[in-house]
């Protein structure tokens, strides 16, 4: 018998239709939090994750997806850019095998590029964009013909009627975080094995699962589309909310009850003390000691340390530090504030708590010199000869749609559309992938810099 909801909502890889398939299949905090709340109006869905199905089975029918299960609407996420293809190829395939089905995207991309899309993709019907929580759950009853909502109503919606692409007049924007519910994930198909999924497929030994902790950001790294100058072009505003330690504390504890590791949205340093040590106090009544990982937004305090260490699972956390050059400029230029003593006593105050870290380095900075490159070269050096540090990453990155360095005095970026995007998805990625979507004008090219880097680690 054929399975039935009234969604079917589907996460896609990076390309459904090559080894990429099972590529970053984490799926975004936001629409798991969506799809429970409209879920518990009693409203059915279905999950798929793709990548999952494909790590699962590299066989895996995409095909009989639609054609297995009966559904009402059609929803996938289009949040980061690198789903622009798959997104797009999950709403078409289910248009061929459903034209009346309809179709619906949302997320920080399609919010971006919402007009493009809907007038280069008449297979989307309908896309939410900035706060999705309210729009997503009124489009859903008005999909289902509940509770009398009228399509005008709807606020943050991007729609075509018949060849006209219309934009509601209402915007609506969230104001509390505080019922969100990112960690039920039990309508999605083979739930139990999504915390081991890894972000370039294939499974882990330990599960992880990411959680909310706010939206928006008080930081503006360059190359970073959620940074905080940023929030108005995508939420319509100017503020952070965040989410209580008492709530948060709940998520934490119903993760350590089933021995999965919490990543959170956020660096809870960056709302103060006052809420890092309340939220970890909470953490510790409950008498879960979960484990951790976490991205440092800056460099984390000791005190911060201190309270990480007595609060999580020590042989279950990593903190990870993003120093981004070894060049002090640089890293500054690029929105992390720290010199490299502070780094080099951070690293070995962490270490002395056992707790592990992870190192970040970017290695297609823009402008960098030689003598830069140099600079981070002999740190990398240095913190694996003297610390022994292993898990030092060094990686290029991609031109976010909105990343603030598109600003900067003779910068030239190649991907400025959404069309830019999904087919630079199309490229399959490698280690010295060039395609970046900018000229970093670096003096030394990025075959040489990762030679020399892995040289460091006898690679
Ligand atoms: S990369 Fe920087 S701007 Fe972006 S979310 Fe992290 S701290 Fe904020």
């Amino acid at each position: 018998m054929a399975k039935k909801c009234d969604i079917l909502y589907i996460h896609s890889g990076r390309n459904p239709k090559t080894s990429e398939s099972t590529k970053y299949g984490v799926v975004p905090m936001g629409i798991i939090s969506i799809l429970n709340q409209i879920r518990d109006t009693g409203v059915n869905v279905i999950g798929i994750n793709l990548a999952l199905e494909f790590s699962i089975d590299p066989q895996f029918d995409l095909e009989s997806v639609f054609k297995d299960i009966e559904y009402k609407i059609l929803m996938t996420d289009l949040h980061w850019y690198e789903h622009s293809f798959g997104a797009l190829y999950i709403v078409e395939q289910s248009k061929n095998f459903h034209p009346n089905i309809p179709t619906v995207i949302g997320g920080y991309t399609s919010t971006i590029y919402g007009n493009e899309i809907a007038e280069n993709f008449p297979c989307v019907d309908y896309i939410v964009t900035g706060d999705s929580d309210l729009p997503m759950a009124m489009l859903t009853d008005y999909l289902l013909g509940r509770n009398d909502i009228k399509i005008t109503s709807i606020p943050n919606l991007i729609r075509r009627q018949n060849d006209t692409i219309i934009t509601s007049e209402e915007k609506w924007v969230q104001t509390t975080l505080e019922d969100l519910d990112c960690v039920r994930t039990d309508f999605f198909e083979h739930s139990e094995q999504l915390p081991f999924l890894c972000t370039g497929g294939g499974f882990r030994k330990s599960g992880a699962q990411w959680i909310c902790v706010a939206r928006g950001c008080l930081y503006n790294c360059a190359y970073c589309c959620g940074a905080k100058d940023n929030m108005n072009a995508l939420f319509r505003r100017c503020n952070v909310i965040k989410r209580s330690p008492e709530k948060l504390a709940g998520d934490f504890y119903a993760l350590a009850q089933k021995g999965i590791r919490v990543s959170p949205s956020h660096d809870f340093q960056m709302f103060g003390k006052d809420y890092y040590k309340e939220l970890f106090a909470r953490i510790r009544e409950t008498g879960a000691k979960p484990g951790l990982y976490l991205e440092c937004f800056q460099l984390p305090t000791k005190d911060f340390i201190d309270e990480i260490s007595i609060t999580f699972d020590n042989k279950n956390t990593i903190l990870e530090i993003s120093p981004i050059s070894g060049n002090e400029q640089l890293r500054n230029e690029n929105g992390k504030h720290f010199s490299n003593n502070d780094l080099y006593e951070t690293v070995k105050y962490i270490l002395a708590k056992k707790i592990y870290i992870q190192l970040y380095y970017t290695v297609n900075v823009v402008g960098e010199t030689e003598a830069q490159f140099m600079d981070t070269y002999f740190q990398i050096k240095y913190l694996h000869l003297a610390f022994k540090l292993r898990d030092i990453f060094y990686q290029r990155i991609v031109l976010d749609p909105l990343a603030g360095m598109r600003k900067w005095d003779n910068f030239k970026s190649s991907y400025n559309t959404f069309m830019d995007y999904y087919n630079y998805c199309l490229i399959p990625q490698a280690e010295d992938d060039p395609h970046t979507g900018f000229d970093d004008g670096c003096a030394v090219p990025i075959e040489k810099k990762l030679k020399l880097y892995n040289s460091i680690f006898g690679k």
